[in-house]
């Protein structure tokens, strides 16, 4: 079978790429322009000869952008979409996401009678109210973030980077979920929607220096492995979720493969964490890493690592949970333990030189 993976090039996109070519898939990304093409060729060019292409699709927005890029593929996986925190204008995230989720399924629609399964990559962000962190709640496949285009309505640009990201991918699953249900009859594929929390891990992607890491992997460089980085915010920062890009990615594919994934949501999380826990989970495994460590790390980088307050972080407050029983009865799930996300990306950024 063949799948097309669009924004091929993104942190989650590649893992993503490359566990469908190892399972023996052929895989179509899209990037926005050829250069964008030329690492993923050197990773899976001549590994998975005839089995690796690419199309340049290079304005999401516009509406027969994946004409030509669905054609004769019997799966897809959308994930192009913005994630940084420089967003300024909700136009310059809400209308890649939202137009681009829609856009590929009408493509679909026109040139894919073949397809059988589109997954569409949405997020927590599209599930999660902030609200009143105080008051507990446990939050399921049965939310939505209204709050989210409710602030970016009332508030514009003022509401931010974050508010208007969450936004954005609230508005293109829902635009997802909506073109399903109006075009009913004109359609043969299902759709499943994978809803990840923050998502952390070693990096397959072309990132030249640690400042050009994608945002999630940024915050966590920037909080774990930044020998400056500030002990005090770490304990307090707020509790947030992860999930490692490798069990992404592994859900990505079960979500295309399982039958009964067929109109469903699925929220993929691991655990919460203050960032305070994951310099505890490093300064436990060093010890017994050491000796596994690239060899351009040196001793002292090691020792600057930021160590915070030990154990600092079990005092962190937090009133939410996730329920993640869906993906665990329906995929199957399996997620690697912090310890292994912690020690393979550490062993990842750091080994680069950074
Ligand atoms: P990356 O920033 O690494 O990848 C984003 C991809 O989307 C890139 O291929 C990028 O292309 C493309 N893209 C971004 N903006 C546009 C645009 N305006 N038009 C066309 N393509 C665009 O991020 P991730 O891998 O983290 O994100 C992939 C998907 O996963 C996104 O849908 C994101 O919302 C979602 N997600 C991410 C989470 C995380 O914590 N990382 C958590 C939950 C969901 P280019 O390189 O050309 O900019």
């Amino acid at each position: 079978d063949k799948v097309l993976v669009s924004g091929a090039n993104g942190f989650i996109a590649v893992w993503v790429l490359q566990t469908l070519l190892e399972k023996g898939y052929s895989v179509r990304g899209t990037v926005r322009s050829a250069a964008k093409a030329a690492h993923l060729d050197s990773l899976f060019k001549a590994k998975y000869a005839g089995k690796w292409e690419w199309v340049v699709v290079a304005d999401i927005t516009q509406e027969d952008a994946f004409d030509e890029a669905v054609k004769s593929v019997d799966g897809i996986l959308h994930m192009a979409s913005p994630f940084n925190y420089e967003i300024t204008s909700p136009e310059a995230a809400i209308q890649p996401a939202v137009q681009g989720t829609v856009g590929i399924l009408k493509s679909a629609t026109k040139f894919g009678p073949q397809i059988k399964r589109i997954v569409i990559t949405s997020s927590i962000a599209a599930i999660l109210e902030i609200g009143d962190m105080s008051v507990p709640r446990t939050f399921t496949e049965e939310d939505w973030n209204n709050q989210a285009p409710a602030l970016v309505e009332a508030h514009g640009a003022g509401a931010g980077p974050l508010v208007i990201y969450c936004a954005s991918k609230m508005l293109a699953e829902k635009a997802a979920w909506d073109y399903l249900k109006d075009n009913k009859g004109r359609i043969a594929w299902d759709l499943t929607t994978v809803n990840p929390s923050f998502v952390l891990g070693p990096i397959l992607h072309e990132v030249k220096s640690a400042e050009a890491l994608n945002q999630s992997a940024l915050d966590w460089y920037r909080a774990v492995l930044t020998p400056d980085s500030s002990d005090e915010k770490l304990a307090r920062e707020p509790s947030n979720s992860y999930v490692d890009v490798r069990d992404v990615a592994t859900a990505h594919v079960l979500a295309l493969e399982t039958e009964a994934a067929g109109g469903e949501r699925f929220l993929i999380s691991r655990s919460f964490y203050v960032y305070q826990d994951w310099l505890d989970v490093i300064q436990n495994i060093l010890p017994s890493i050491q000796g596994t460590l690239p060899a351009n790390i040196s001793a002292s980088r090691l020792a600057a690592l930021p160590k915070g307050v030990r154990g600092a972080g079990k005092a962190a407050v937090r009133s939410i949970e996730f329920d993640v029983r869906k993906a665990d009865k329906v995929l199957g799930i399996k997620y690697r333990s912090v310890e292994e996300t912690a020690e393979d990306s550490l062993k990842d950024y750091l080994g680069r030189g950074w």
